[in-house]
This record gives structure tokens, sequence and C-alpha cells, in this order.
């Protein structure tokens, strides 16, 4: 692959949105959102149910003796917390979310362990079953969470206190899990490490940080297959005979290069493609690239609704089969929504195209903030396109679609997750790739771009999605190419330039 043709974001430090849709929702996560989860992380919510994630890692650090409270991915809440803030911090200063920020990441490094391990669960009890589960115990989760974490943070502020944390931890993990011979030849259970390494070698440019993500990736699936053989050491061969709970519900039931369309939980699913969209990217690997063109191709033709909600199935929140698209039974999780929405970007970096982006904007605007109330207090976890009340309350099969959206949940994984999507939006609006710039999303903007040669400013107005007008303005001469995507649904467009009708080529969908 021609290296040169990969796209990069312009950096969230460049382009402030300022539109009348976006910036209210940015708002709302930085003031209502980020603030109520920090109170939840501390169990500070009455008649919620307790997070115990900060008394967790309290506990870890030896600062008070109590139980590990919560699910075992319970860590990750608090990461997600810190990426959140990280990004509201770029487009929003705020001196004392920031120091609150410094305290939490403290409370972290104060829970590493001496060998650079760090889960609380296995902290604070079962400390002789690390790595015993590697299939449904999540300490690869929970350390992909606090990488990516760590990764925002340093790139907000410039402070790698918990980037140096999580090297010292990853750095452990490669002694226990890689090809070596004595090593563990595993994966993640719950993918999403895979893509915070790619991050954590683009911001250090360490190349076994990089050949670790592709390990996790070519080694998913293989035989002897690693859940397989684990689940008959410990004696839990069962578990992968439970209902939805197979080896395709974890996407290893081959090798990731011969799968032949999306399966199993869907927010798993969506957070291997897009560590694969990076690895390909990263290694021009053209094996890898045809993988996750054939399971894009499969989502968006056959997968996924109309809202750019995905996971048909409440049963092990899973892909089902082509076209198995019911309104009322639908799953469509927020964070599912939420994984389309970074393998889109993810793929869009990897090949400019304008499809990428028709359904990024699709999902965007319609299966991922739909989990959030206006007011930021209230959340949908399942995303329904048809709700009959009387029927979710009296029939069992609808048991988990909801009327109305819910004040919290005890697996609160989406709130804090769209917190990250939406705190970290104003990337996702550009490409660049050397003199050209990929205009993905329309919303009212002002960006400064850096090209090969230059840097340009570009003003973006737009009452999109109301009105699908849009105009560009730039103060900067001189030749470079502007790739505008022309969106899917709009059949009928002109483009004019200082006021002159253009005739313009469209390639891969961008004019
Ligand atoms: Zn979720």
């Amino acid at each position: 692959m021609d290296k040169k043709q990969i796209a990069n974001p312009v950096s969230l430090k460049d382009v402030k949105i300022h539109d009348s849709f976006f910036s209210d929702i940015m708002a709302t996560a930085a003031e209502k959102l980020i603030p109520y989860q920090w109170k939840a992380l501390n169990d500070e919510i009455p008649d919620a149910a307790p997070s115990y994630c900060i008394r967790n890692f309290k506990a870890a650090a030896g600062m008070l003796e109590a139980p590990h409270g919560g699910a075992v991915f319970q860590d990750s809440d608090l990461a997600k917390w810190i990426e959140a803030a990280a990004y509201s911090l770029v487009w929003k200063p705020d001196a004392e979310l920031e120091k609150t920020i410094d305290e939490a990441i403290e409370l972290v490094a104060a829970a590493q362990q001496e060998d650079g391990y760090l889960d609380t669960s296995f902290i604070i009890e079962r400390t002789q079953e690390r790595w015993t589960n590697l299939k449904d115990w999540h300490e690869l989760y929970t350390a992909g969470h606090m990488l990516e974490g760590a990764v925002a943070y340093y790139q907000a502020t410039g402070k790698d206190r918990l980037l140096s944390v999580m090297r010292r931890n990853i750095d452990s993990i490669m002694t226990v899990i890689g090809p070596e011979e004595g090593k563990l030849h595993a994966y993640p259970g719950h993918e999403v490490l895979e893509m915070a390494l790619c991050r954590l070698y683009e911001v250090c440019g360490e190349e076994k940080y990089l050949q670790f993500a592709k390990y996790l990736i070519d080694e998913r699936g293989r035989e002897p297959n690693f859940f397989v053989e684990e689940a008959k050491r410990f004696g839990r061969e069962e578990s992968l005979k439970r209902g939805g709970f197979t080896l395709q519900y974890y996407q290893a039931d081959r090798p990731v290069r011969e799968q032949p369309y999306a399966e199993g939980h869907a927010v798993r699913a969506g957070y291997l493609y897009s560590g694969m969209a990076d690895v390909a990217r990263l290694t021009g690997d053209d094996t890898l690239t045809t993988a996750c063109r054939r399971i894009w191709r499969d989502i968006v033709s056959r997968q996924m609704y109309i809202t750019g909600a995905v996971g048909q199935s409440r049963i092990a929140e899973s892909f089902t089969y082509d076209y198995d698209l019911p309104n009322g039974l639908v799953y469509g999780e927020t964070c599912a929504a939420i994984a389309l929405a970074f393998f889109a970007r993810r793929m869009s970096r990897l090949e400019p195209d304008g499809e990428y982006g028709d359904i990024l904007e699709k999902t965007l605007y319609n299966g991922t903030i739909s989990g959030m109330s206006l007011d930021g207090q209230s959340f949908f976890y399942v995303n329904p396109l048809e709700v009959l009340p009387e029927r979710c309350e009296k029939n069992q099969q609808y048991a988990h679609v909801k009327p109305v959206r819910q004040k919290w949940f005890g697996c609160a994984c989406c709130p804090p997750n769209l917190a990250r999507l939406v705190c970290s939006l104003p990337e996702y609006i550009y490409n660049t790739c050397e003199n050209t710039v990929y205009v993905n999303l329309y919303t009212t903007n002002d960006a400064v771009i850096s090209l090969e040669d230059k840097r340009i400013g570009l003003k973006m107005e737009t009452r999109y999605p109301w009105d699908g007008e849009v105009t560009l303005t730039t103060d900067t001469a001189g030749a470079y190419t502007l790739a505008l995507r022309v969106p899917g649904w709009c059949r009928d467009w002109t483009l004019t330039v200082n006021g002159e009708t253009a005739e313009v080529e469209v390639v891969r969908g961008y004019a």
C-alpha cells in the first residue's frame, strides 16, 4: 500500500465547532455529564446504584479497606471519564476540572503495583487469579480504556504522568502475553486495547506497541484457539456453550482475515474492526485492509439500521444475520453505534472514501446521540426504532426496550462512552493527506489545518442538519485541494467558487 494515501485527522486543538447543534451537545457533556459522572464514580448520587469505582482505586492503593465493588471492568468507567474530560479541556479549559483529573491520576498511579500491574479487581481480591480468564475478566479491556485516557490527557495537557503509568502497565502485560515461548498466546476477551496501542504508538513512536497491537489482532481466532485452551485449563468448558456466548460472540471463532461478516457482541466487534483499520493503516497490511472492507460492507449494507444503530439482538447484545432488522425488538446499544462511528472514522483515514463520512454522519446524528437527553440527565442504553410502552411493560421479550430515557444503569458503559465521543467531535470533521483537505462532516467551525508545506485557515458556515447550504471561506492563498464529501443522501447539488458555478469531478464520494 502507498503509505502516502493515509490520511490524518486535524487535531482537536485546531478545530473549533460553534454551530447550533453539536456545540450544545458538547456543552451539555462538559457542563452536566462530566460533573455528574464524577459524582457517580464517587458514589455521591442519591438513589443511584453505587459505582464503587473511586473506592476500588483507593482500596487498591491501600488508602482504605473495602471489598471490590461493581463489575470486573469497573475501572474502565474512570478511564472513560478521564478521556472525555481531557478532550473537553481542549475546547473548554477548566482549571478546577484539570486539578480533579490530576488527583484521579495520582490515585491510579498509587494503585499500580510494583510490577506494573493495574486492575483493582485483581489487586484488592483474587490476586492469584490474574491472567487466568482473558476471555471474560476484562483485564486487557480496562488497560485499553485507561491507555486511551492516558493518551488523550497527554495530548490535551502535555502531562505524561498517566501515560508513564500506562506504559509501565503495557510493558508488564507484554511480559505475560506475546508470541514468545512461555508467554500466553492470548488476546482480549473484550477488544479496545488494539486501537489504544495504536494511539500509544502514534504519540511515542515506539514500534513495539504497534507490533503488540498487530499481534493481538493476528493471534485472534487462530488454532489452537486460546479461549478454548484457557477454558479447558481452568475447567470452564461449559462457559463456551452458554447461549450466545460462543467463540463467535468474541469474534474468535476464526482468524480475523477469514471472518466473512460482522458477528458476535456488537461493541466488541466494532472495537476490533477499529483496531484492525488502525493496524492496517499503520503497517500497510493489505490483507487486513481487505478484511476491514469486507466487514464494513457487511455491516453497512446488511446489518445496520437506518439510524446507524447496530447489534440487532438483545441476546448477547450481538449482530445476527443479513437484513434481520426488527424495529421493536432492536437492541442497538448506544456503545455499538459509537463503535461504528470509531470504525467509520478509522476507515476514512485508511482510504479516503465519502461513504465512510456518510455512515459517520448517519450514526452521529442518529444512533449515538439518541443515547442522551438534551439536558444530559437521562440516557438510552437500547435505542429502539419503534416503542409501544404497554408492550415493553407486559411482554418480557421487549423488557430491554425502555419507553423513556433512564437516570443511570447498573452497567453504565454508554453515558461515559457518549461523553468521550461528543467531546472529541471537532477531530471528526477533517482529514488531511499531503496537500488535500478531506471534509467529512459539515458543521459550523473555524479550523487551522496543517498541510505538507502550508497551514491554512478555514471557516465553515452552515445550518446543517436543518439546511444543506454550506459556505467555506479560506484566508490562505496557494495551491491545495479541498475534497468535499458529497453526502450519499444528496441527489442534487451545486458548487460555486467565488460566486461562479464550478464543474468538478467526484472521486470516491468527494468533489
Ligand atoms: Zn454501552
